[in-house]
């Protein structure tokens, strides 16, 4: 992957407007990047999956340097507002 791309994560939907359904996702990571993390780098990279895995369930990215889905973040966990985004997300109906 070019430039600081970590990773790159997404799904798509289908459905009409407001009833829209997540049918397929998908995480890529960057395998260089990953192969060079040392032990210590693991709190990292596991940030970067939680971060793709934030874009494959529907979270985009935020303005807030504070959360996980920030596009540059230095967060290892998410946010109060990824959470806040993921509670909303998880309790649509199926
Ligand atoms: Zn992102």
């Amino acid at each position: 992957m070019a430039g600081a791309v970590a990773g790159i994560g997404g799904s798509t939907a289908v459905g009409t407007p407001g009833r829209l359904r997540y049918v397929t996702g998908q995480v890529i990571l960057d395998r260089d990047l990953f192969a060079s993390f040392g032990p210590r780098d693991a709190e990292y990279a596991q940030a970067i999956v939680d971060h793709e895995l934030g874009h494959v369930v529907g979270l985009d990215h935020v303005d807030d340097p504070g959360e996980l889905m920030y596009e540059y973040t230095e967060r290892t966990t998410y946010g109060p507002g990824d959470r806040e985004g993921l509670a909303k997300l998880g309790s649509v109906d199926c």
